[in-house]
């Protein structure tokens, strides 16, 4: 295949009016005919004018000579000129990217064609920094929520029959998938697409970045990456309302540690605290852990020297778990939740609170897991901390459940499924996880 040369495609040249002055300075010819203004373009390649569209009155046209031809395109300006997506300081700018773009698109349609066909992507990993991690991943099978049978067993009166051989996931390891986050980017100098290895052409908006991992592929190679993100450390500014996937990802662990902080501190020299979860911190104590998390990461002290009462850090949790991007029952399995809560045979109603949690993100079902298996034991010593299964539904059930439209009136209504959504997985933990 032959390389392109970038600096055969034509060079944009003025073409100036004497008398018009506008926001396009001396390139604004007012309102010439279309053949007026091709006699100015002289068939030179690259020459290109502004003019008033004669059929539109008011809207500007952009006459460029390419392939021999005239191409007229309206022409806008909000602050920055533009014609499609992407938007320029100049027209000269905008015409330059034009060309460049006119030039690659005509001269090499085969090889933009070619160019996703045989990516390198999948070999290389796509970046060498990330190369090990990928390998890493690469050799991990995918972890994600068990599906657990239910069966009917005539000697115990509970239909539901766990399977606890099934609770064997190794800790500390996460290989969910998670998807890249790309945003449109200007790049300062050329660059190659990691996803295809070709050159990204245009002067600005040239391709997609990751803003995650930092991944630079063509807007068009985006839609062909696989689900692989890794984030960089160094790219997720805060642990609190950071995604949940995200964060995981990004720490390589199962859960938000956030989560396997707080609970082990709680579990260490809370478990017996009255009102633990119901009584609130002081508000100024829980924003400093939550800076300590975002400025510190898993390095954050949260032992009893930094704070000696437990309701600080259990508050910290409950803002974490608010704080989410994405709840922890994320917004599109919301209402399922909540339909399932309203089923009143009590059997249906659990396995339909099961079907949801199936259809749960990987990370949001393992630490909706280990935070379900912690309240359990929170409420084995309710003679001391007065803390029921129910109690703690009323305190969880808005903080892991959010309608994806918050208004008031549906906020009331759904408080009671949301307790109980809550209270029936803290209670019946054992068979639904
Ligand atoms: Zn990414
Ligand atoms: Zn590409």
């Amino acid at each position: 295949m032959a390389l392109i040369n970038l600096h055969e495609a034509p060079r944009p040249k003025r073409i100036t009016c004497p008398q018009e002055v506008s926001i396009f300075l001396n390139l604004f010819h007012g309102m010439i005919p279309r053949e007026y203004a091709d006699e100015l373009l002289a068939g030179v390649e690259g020459a290109y004018l502004i003019r008033e569209s004669q059929r539109q009155p008011g809207t500007h046209t952009l006459a460029l000579r390419f392939g021999h031809q005239t191409l007229n395109y309206r022409l806008f300006y909000d602050g920055k000129h533009f014609v499609g997506e992407k938007r320029f300081e100049s027209v000269h700018d905008l015409v330059t990217d034009a060309l460049i773009t006119l030039y690659i698109e005509t001269k090499a349609a085969e090889y933009i064609a070619k160019m996703t066909t045989n990516p390198i992507y999948e070999h290389l990993g796509y970046t060498s920094l990330l190369k090990d991690k990928m390998v890493h991943r690469l050799s991990r099978g995918r972890t994600g929520p068990r599906r657990v049978t239910f069966q009917r067993d005539e000697r115990i009166s509970s239909p539901l029959v766990r399977r606890s051989a099934l609770k064997d996931t190794p800790e500390n390891q996460c290989s969910y998938e998670k998807i890249h986050n790309f945003k449109v980017h200007t790049f300062r100098g050329p660059h190659w697409c990691e996803y295809c290895a070709n050159f990204m052409w245009g002067l600005i908006a040239q391709g997609v970045r990751c803003s995650d991992c930092g991944l630079n592929v063509h807007k068009q190679c985006s839609k062909l990456v696989p689900s692989d993100c890794q984030p960089d450390l160094r790219r997720i500014k805060k642990v609190f309302s950071c995604d949940l996937t995200t964060l995981v990802k990004a720490h390589n662990t199962t859960r938000p540690m956030v989560v396997d902080m707080c609970i082990r501190e709680i579990e260490l020299r809370g478990m017996k605290s009255e009102g633990l979860y119901r009584v609130s911190g002081f508000s100024e104590h829980i924003e400093d852990v939550r800076l300590a998390f975002d400025r510190d990461g898993e390095k954050a002290d949260i032992s009893a020297n930094a704070y000696a009462d437990i309701n600080i850090i259990a508050g910290a949790l409950k803002l974490y778990l608010r704080d989410l991007p994405i709840p922890v029952i994320t917004f599109d399995l919301y209402s399922k939740f909540i339909q399932a809560a309203k089923i009143p045979n009590a059997e249906s109603r659990l396995e339909a609170i099961h079907e949801g949690l199936l259809q749960l993100p990987p990370a949001h079902y393992e630490t909706l897991r280990y935070l379900m298996a912690h309240l359990k034991r929170v409420t084995m010593f309710e003679k001391d901390n007065l803390m029921s299964a129910e109690n703690l539904g009323i305190v969880f059930g808005p903080t892991l459940m959010q309608p994806p439209e918050q208004n008031a009136l549906t906020t009331l209504n759904d408080m009671r499924q949301q307790k109980l959504v809550v209270q029936l997985m803290i209670e019946h933990e054992d068979v639904l996880f």
